[in-house]
């Protein structure tokens, strides 16, 4: 290229780049994030305009598409993007697998967000899963922008919700909006930053939006009455308590714009959709793994956040989910893995939800793509085009909450067995641990959600040819321990021990929270970290 054509280049993708935002939903199970996944989507009008998935128009779309692939594949397909455009926005919508296929790749969805909805139910507030995502975005700096949800159903009082944030997480709400009616009773919300009272209606038989009537001053109060004064009310007493709104303070991750809505309703899905673009942070030059900023306008790069591999590897539908970090993504590049060196084609990409499985043929910085037939792939492995060359950190782990004893289940088998391990191991499928108290030398596995278990058993059996026996341990609560002269004291208890990772971290795990502080007070002495993630 000349330089002329280059610069252009560079214009285009940054450009490119500014348009999107992406980011992912975080929430418990049941809280209405397929919901309102569906409803951002469908209020955005692309399924809906376009003529819908699978060619059939209506609210069910979006859910249904996923459903159907699930159903096909025996698992989920997780953690993928849905895109969708808005107005002149490009929004990536990551998907953070919950239920039973809570695992450590929802997590490690966190590494390719700009950005993290956290969406709680108002009857609700902070539920367990919600707290353990919310932690690896903290430790990440990732943004938050928080929406509570089902405002139309019964549920807590508004500023005891936001009290639970302060003060469980230290996260401090910043309200946009404030409800108009108690949950139960909702009417719309007070805009505070307009100063209108935005009143909602529900609109008919499943439509993408919300019916918004925007009221101000003397038909704002004869509309709203009470509810409208009570809002406003209680909005400015958290605005003067330190809730007054400040992008600063969004960006630097240390408290959180905060939203109403119903969802289901489509009710304050506008003003989410609105907020992302006004607010949520765009691409940006990302770190290598030593450091230096890959700035959106050099070639292009990438780097490997999910493998989705099917149970039945005879058919060999691997597919590998990078996001683009730099450049122009185009199809049929012949890219570098820079984990392997090695030349990968990628004559395959797929924009996998939303609209089919849509072949996808260019793509930018923020953009999710999905590259089939990727058995050379792994997570954390960087892909990119020409030079200069790029590494982005590689796998991060997490703190992981399921541990079992692995042996096999026929000691003839034990070589096979043990590569296996090792392999899993290193794609991170489950975390492999080394425990000094057990004799027999038999690893232990350990993973954020049971599912791993159960791929890291059935790739044992039909990739490696060992069927393995698996002992759950009773643990549930995990901190590192930084002083290995310390391990005695975990070791001496019944109700805890210590195990290595490869990378030499030592894990105290605990069966209880409980028992954790029970021995924290007879050993003041002992020094215990808490662990999010590593890498
Ligand atoms: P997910 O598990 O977080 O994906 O939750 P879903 O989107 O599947 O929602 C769980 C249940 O909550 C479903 O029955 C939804 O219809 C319901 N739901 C979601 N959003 C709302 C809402 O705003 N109001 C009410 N009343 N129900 C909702």
């Amino acid at each position: 290229m000349t330089q002329t054509t280059l610069a252009a280049a560079g214009t285009d993708v940054s450009a490119q780049a500014r348009r999107r935002r992406t980011f992912a939903v975080i929430s418990h199970p049941d809280a209405g994030k397929s919901t309102l996944t569906e409803a951002l989507a469908l209020h955005a009008r692309v399924i809906s305009e376009a003529g819908a998935v699978h060619g059939k128009a209506g609210r069910r779309g979006v859910t249904s598409d996923w459903m159907e692939m699930e159903q096909a594949r025996g698992i989920s397909i997780t953690s993928a993007a849905l895109q969708f455009a808005y107005g002149d926005t490009v929004i990536n919508l990551l998907d953070t697998p919950g239920h039973a296929d809570f695992s450590e790749d929802t997590y490690r969805v966190l590494s390719a967000v700009d950005s993290a909805v956290m969406l709680l139910d108002a009857a609700k507030g902070l539920e367990p899963q919600t707290l353990k995502l919310f932690d690896v975005c903290r430790y990440r700096g990732i943004p938050v922008i928080t929406f509570i949800n089902k405002w139309d159903r019964p549920g807590r009082a508004a500023l005891d919700l936001c009290d639970e944030l302060t003060e469980r997480i230290g996260l401090p709400p910043m309200p946009l909006t404030w409800p108009v009616g108690e949950a139960g009773h909702f009417r719309g919300v007070a805009d505070l930053r307009s100063g209108e009272f935005v009143r909602f209606h529900r609109t008919a038989g499943g439509a993408t939006a919300a019916g918004e009537e925007h009221l101000t001053g003397e038909a704002a109060e004869a509309e709203g009455g009470a509810e409208w004064t009570a809002a406003r009310e209680e909005a400015e007493l958290l605005q003067a308590s330190g809730g007054e709104f400040d992008a600063a303070r969004f960006e630097d991750a240390s408290a959180t714009p905060l939203l109403f809505g119903a969802a289901v309703a489509n009710f304050g899905v506008r003003q989410l959709l609105d907020l992302l673009v006004e607010l949520a942070p765009r691409p940006t030059a990302r770190a290598d793994a030593e450091g230096r900023p890959r700035e959106l306008t050099q070639p292009f790069s990438a780097f490997v956040f999910k493998v989705q591999t099917g149970m039945d590897r005879a058919h060999r539908d691997q597919v590998a989910f990078a996001r683009v970090c730099s450049g122009k993504f185009e199809r049929g590049m012949v890219v570098t893995n820079a984990t392997t060196g090695k030349p990968f084609a990628t004559k395959y990409v797929q924009q996998v939800f939303g609209q089919q499985r849509s072949t996808l043929d260019t793509a930018y910085p923020g953009d999710v793509i999905g590259l089939v037939n990727a058995t050379a792939l792994r997570v954390g492995d960087t892909l990119h085009d020409g030079k200069p060359a790029v590494k982005f950190p590689g796998l991060p782990s997490f703190a992981p909450a399921h541990f079992a004893v692995a042996r096999p289940a026929d000691i003839g088998r034990a070589k096979q067995f043990r590569r296996g391990i090792e392999q899993l191991g290193a794609e991170g499928v489950v975390q492999v641990l080394t425990s000094d108290l057990r004799g027999d030398g038999s690893p232990v596995l350990a993973a954020v959600g049971p599912m791993q278990f159960e791929v890291a058993t059935h790739r044992l059996e039909h990739e490696f040819g060992c069927v393995v026996r698996l002992d759950h341990l009773p643990y549930t609560a995990v901190r590192r321990l930084p002083d290995p002269a310390q391990r005695a004291i975990v070791d001496r208890e019944r109700s805890s021990e210590v195990f290595a990772r490869a990378d030499g971290t030592l894990l105290a795990v605990f069966e209880q929270e409980m028992n954790l502080r029970i021995l924290q007070r007879q050993k003041p002495e002992l020094v215990l970290e808490p662990l999010v993630a590593d890498g």
